[in-house]
């Protein structure tokens, strides 16, 4: 028998940054390029790198209709500027790229469930909660974390996956996916009443996923103690409840102080409280295992700093 890592893995690649938004946007490569130079500054030993893969088509389709991913490709190899769904610029290595990020978090996926690291952090772009079936918005072309969550579900016949989505954003996307399925439990704290307009406390899933989502929308400049709060006296114990195989994280970081699209103000601090919790849940449940994909996070040098922190605090929560 092998002896299981106890490691948090981190995948980056310089691939992602070929994924042009165009001058003055967002979410940009130059943001990427600065967490990447922050997350090479890691211990290999202690942090060692995961490989890129490509997602198949099948495995797009894990999560997305192919009438969307067929929309996505045309629109690329058409040289669109964005894509006619919604608010996401692409340039014509967008489709490639969005693939590639979609199938680091499933290589992730799989070094976990294979035991090679206990967890993982996927620094890739373009983003994806916003992402739904059959619609990219919101900067997001692919789903990754809800094309890993079904991967679990059909590669590694996992029947209880939680995804904790902590960007300043509701993951309207990944909540849509899961709204009606029993087997998947959507968490987000967001802030109140910003893009994209969803994610009421009310809205608690459908059909047989009644109960199968929490949203925890946060006031405006509300601040750290206010979500840890929020966390320790509703996300934990309805995680308790629905006692996860595997955690998926939603891992934005524009929650963040200074960030120009998200106004919680959150420090670094909360994020490695988050991380500490979400960790102590996998503990509990789920065998340690916890893989992270980045999502938004705009102010290049607090993106960087709020996802080492994040990172190290895997590494230290586990076992
Ligand atoms: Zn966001």
């Amino acid at each position: 028998m092998t002896m299981k890592s106890k490691l948090t893995g981190i995948h980056y690649d310089s691939c992602y940054e070929a994924h042009d938004t165009g001058p003055g946007h967002p979410e940009s490569a130059e943001r990427y390029r600065v967490l990447r130079a922050a997350l090479e500054e890691l211990p290999v030993e202690e942090f060692p790198r995961l490989p890129r893969r490509t997602a198949t088509v099948a495995e797009v389709l894990l999560a997305h209709e192919a009438h969307y991913h067929d929309l996505v490709y045309r629109d690329v190899v058409s040289c669109s500027d964005v894509l006619r769904t919604g608010d996401t610029n692409i340039c014509p290595e967008s489709y490639e790229v969005a693939l590639e990020a979609s199938g680091a978090v499933l290589a992730a996926v799989d070094a976990v469930m294979r035991g090679e690291v206990l967890r993982a952090f996927c620094a890739v772009r373009p983003p994806g909660h916003h992402a739904t079936r059959a619609r990219g918005m919101g900067f997001c072309i692919f789903n990754h974390v809800a094309i890993a969550a079904n991967y679990l579900r059909k590669q590694h016949g996992l029947k209880r996956i939680a995804i904790v989505d902590w960007d300043v954003h509701h993951g309207n996307g990944t909540e849509e996916i899961f709204y009606e399925e029993p087997e998947v439990f959507y968490l987000s704290l967001h802030e109140a009443g910003i893009y994209p307009f969803t994610g009421r406390a009310e809205n608690r899933g459908a059909g047989k996923g009644v109960v199968g989502a929490l949203n925890l929308p946060l006031k405006h400049a509300s601040g750290g103690t206010t979500a840890l709060a929020a966390w320790d006296e509703f996300a934990g114990p309805a995680l308790d409840g629905f006692k996860p195989e595997f955690v998926l994280i939603s891992a934005g970081f524009d929650a963040r102080v200074r960030d120009p699209l998200g106004g919680l103000e959150w420090e670094d601090e909360t994020f490695e409280g988050l991380t500490e919790r979400v960790c102590g849940v996998a503990e509990k449940w789920a065998g340690g295992k916890v893989v992270a994909s980045l999502e938004g996070g705009y102010w290049p040098p607090g993106l960087a700093s709020a996802a080492v922190a994040c990172v190290r605090e895997m590494a230290k929560s586990s076992g």
